[in-house]
């Protein structure tokens, strides 16, 4: 029944390694949130790579498209270029093919009337083209001999569009700002149509200069952005990487890509090159912009760069030989733009994917484990000891029928740990007492409340194994069976056979047997033999008619043996006191009380009589001529005599009368006197039965003889004391008068 575990307690090797760390957070975080991260990864993590996969193949498509877009964007801004260029050479051409020209550059000074009339020949064709702000025309000293402006002030010697067009080549100047007018100048050198007057060797008389209006140069680069989109730019620069033309920002005109040389800065000051605007210049200092602008690029070379850090692409162009060159710009922002505008898009989407995924996986988390969470709950209260909770669920899933199989073995542990409780009482009570006939009452009563059966039975064989000594019986209602039981049957398979019967059903069974009269009914019965420690079976203890129509179980079985088999050892117990103590009050020679007991039981029998009112009768015993006896035939013998004489007596009182040695050869019977004469009768019956009784020793017959005196309580004395002193003076008498009688006390004889 009882089962210790051996507990052995193991100490696990400290587990090395830091990377086990996240895993265990891991594995003590709770079902739901496993579930939780468990399906975003699955999720989610599939929704990042697409959108960044998307977003990496977006760029590199939109990358090579805006490539393309830039290199068309600077073709055609080159070639727009070229042919404004072009066009303005074209009509000055067919200005310098003016005869006068050459006539006034050969005597300027003869001829003022040709001057003036050219002058405003001019002036009429400026008319005509309002972008052409003047003309003037210089001679091979870089000296103005003819102009248009009214202010004509500025040094074109200095300039290198004189030195061009000198050397015989048509030039166009960067464009400049003369007294506060972008103006772009063109040069062309004017050559004698006489050979013979030629006084250089290239045959140029002279160089016709044209001052054009900046703006239209500006407007059409101004036009030609805004194709690749927002933010886009083109910048005309020149060879000195200084920006001549700008489509969006005006304000960086003549104002430097690169930190210029001191020498270029100090050459472009002098020269005036770019009028006297340029104060301060702006540089960058990227180098891929710095190479696009300044390194030395075949005619009509193309290429583009990213530059890195600043997120904008540049294409450069060279358009003509003298270093002019085309930047479109591009930032990243700008082409990148619808995939960024796709990327915000699924952000969202993908934003309300997580969110969906989240509340779905925590309401899936949440269905799933609530009823583990609440077992988890439960299960602590129930390992702290409140063994009464039970799991609410137990319908037919798996959680379900764990929580059934909990709940049937919380029920179980409960059951065990209340039988262990009232085992333990059992044992208490049991060991608590020292007297058989309190015991075994106890032990049934105890029995039959532990395993709650309305009626318990005890029974106890005597020393021999043979008969019912004991019979204990337990009920609610008090029920005096008076019949005892004969030991066959159910209970003689018990406490015969040493069987145990658990039957649900009395009547069915073919060993039961009818109950007397007033027996009350038995249905369900349960018998377990009582074993002592020799292993033979000393009686049963029997439990009929479980409470509430049940059923005794197993467990009913298991109980009642242990309780039995803890009995048992009380039991041998309390009989090995009940034989001290009836040696303590035996005499040893005879089995009869002795002479204390006798004492004690006279009183005990006194006092009783005092209360209930009866007659106590005391019979004083002594044998005639005992001594003669002893010396005729030896101690022995007269032992032998002593135990012969105390069974006589015994074989004629009554079972509750006491019967005791009271001295060496004198024996004391104390009697209950229902009826007066009953003293005499049994005194005089001892007697004869005494001298009647054959008494032989080595082939001799013996007559033995006893004298018996009687006093009676309250009759003849009136106290124990006196009871005894009025007996023996009444055996006195008896010897006196010639032995082998009876008397009575008689008050006139000690008179
Ligand atoms: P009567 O009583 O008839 O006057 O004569 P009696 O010989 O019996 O005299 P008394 O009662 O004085 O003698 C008692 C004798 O009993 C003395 C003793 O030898 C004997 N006796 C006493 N106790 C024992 C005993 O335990 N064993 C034996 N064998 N003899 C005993
Ligand atoms: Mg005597
Ligand atoms: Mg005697």
């Amino acid at each position: 029944m009882f089962s210790y575990f051996r507990v052995s307690v193991v100490t696990l090797p400290a587990r090395s390694g830091y990377e086990e760390v996240p895993m265990n957070l891991f594995k003590n975080l709770s079902i739901g949130k496993k579930l939780l991260i468990i399906f975003l990864l699955i999720s989610i993590l599939p929704l990042f790579i697409i959108t960044y996969g998307f977003y990496s193949l977006g760029k590199v498509k939109l990358t090579e498209q805006t490539i393309h877009v830039l290199e068309v964007q600077s073709k055609n801004v080159a070639a727009s270029i070229d042919r404004f260029i072009d066009y303005k050479f074209e009509h000055l051409y067919r200005i310098a093919n003016i005869p006068q020209l050459t006539r006034i550059l050969k005597n300027v000074q003869e001829q003022p009337h040709i001057t003036r009339q050219t002058i405003s020949s001019l002036r009429a064709k400026l008319r005509m083209d309002p972008d052409f702000l003047s003309f003037s025309l210089m001679d091979a000293e870089g000296n103005v001999v003819l102009s248009t402006s009214n202010t004509p002030n500025i040094d074109f010697g200095s300039r290198p569009l004189f030195f061009e067009a000198m050397k015989g080549k048509k030039y166009v100047s960067a464009p400049s700002l003369d007294e506060g007018k972008p103006s772009i100048y063109f040069s062309i050198p004017i050559k004698y149509t006489n050979k013979l007057a030629l006084d250089t060797d290239r045959g140029i008389a002279g160089v016709l200069v044209a001052q054009y209006d900046a703006e239209e140069l500006w407007k059409l680069i101004e036009t030609e952005t805004g194709r690749v989109g927002a933010g886009n730019a083109v910048i005309l620069s020149n060879s000195d990487g200084v920006r001549i033309a700008h489509s969006t920002k005006r304000d960086l005109i003549f104002k430097s890509w690169i930190p210029l040389k001191p020498e270029v800065e100090e050459q472009i000051l002098q020269e005036k090159r770019y009028g006297s605007a340029i104060k301060k210049i702006a540089s960058t200092d990227i180098p891929e912009v710095m190479d696009a602008v300044t390194m030395p690029l075949p005619p009509r070379y193309f290429q583009h760069r990213l530059v890195i850090g600043k997120g904008t692409y540049h294409s450069a162009i060279s358009v003509m030989d003298n270093g002019w060159r085309i930047i479109s710009t591009v930032p990243e922002a700008t082409f990148l733009e619808p995939v960024h505008a796709s990327m915000f898009y699924i952000s969202i989407i993908s934003g309300i994917i997580a969110c969906v995924v989240i509340v779905a996986s925590i309401v899936i988390g949440r269905l799933s484990t609530n009823r583990i969470h609440t077992f988890a709950l439960i299960s602590k209260e129930i390992a702290r000891g409140n063994l009464a909770k039970r799991v609410p669920f137990v319908n037919g899933d798996e959680i379900g029928q764990l929580g059934k199989t909990f709940n049937i073995m919380t029920a179980s542990i409960k059951r065990k740990i209340e039988q262990l409780r009232y085992l333990n009482d059992v044992a208490v009570e049991i060991h608590s007492h020292i007297e058989i006939e309190h015991l075994l009452q106890d032990l049934v009563d105890i029995s039959r409340r532990v395993i709650n059966a309305e009626m318990g039975v005890l029974t106890l064989l005597d020393e021999n194994g043979k008969d019912i000594k004991y019979f204990k019986v337990s009920m609610p209602n008090p029920c005096r069976i008076k019949e005892q039981p004969t030991g066959k049957g159910l209970l003689g398979a018990v406490i015969k056979k040493g069987q145990t019967i658990r039957l649900d059903d009395v009547t069915k069974d073919r060993r039961s047997i009818k109950l007397p009269e007033n027996h009350p009914p038995i249905r369900t019965l349960l018998g377990v033999p009582l074993v002592t420690n020799s292993s033979t079976v000393s009686g049963g203890l029997f439990l009929a008619n479980k409470a509430n129509n049940e059923r005794f179980t197993v467990d009913d079985e298991e109980i009642l043996l242990t309780i039995t088999y803890q009995a048992s050892v009380a039991i041998e117990n309390a009989r090995l006191y009940g034989q001290v103590q009836q040696l303590a009050v035996t005499d040893g020679l005879t089995g009869l009380l002795n002479h204390r007991e006798f004492h004690k039981r006279l009183d005990e029998t006194i006092e009783d009589s005092k209360r209930y009112h009866y007659t106590v009768a005391l019979l004083v015993i002594d044998i005639d001529h005992f001594k003669k006896f002893n010396d005729t035939y030896g101690h022995q013998v007269g032992d032998q005599v002593l135990r012969t004489v105390a069974d006589v007596i015994k074989s004629q009182i009554r079972t509750v009368d006491v019967c005791a040695r009271y001295g060496g050869e004198e024996f004391a019977v104390i009697l209950r006197v229902d009826a007066a004469s009953y003293p005499l009768v049994l005194a005089e019956r001892i007697r004869s039965t005494v001298y009647a009784y054959p008494i032989r020793h080595d082939g001799i017959r013996s007559q033995l003889s006893v004298s018996i005196g009687v006093a009676c309580f309250p009759k003849d004395a009136d106290n124990a004391e006196g009871l005894i002193k009025r007996a023996d003076e009444a055996l006195y008498v008896a010897k006196e008068t010639g032995r082998n009688k009876v008397c009575c006390y008689k008050p006139a004889q000690s008179d």
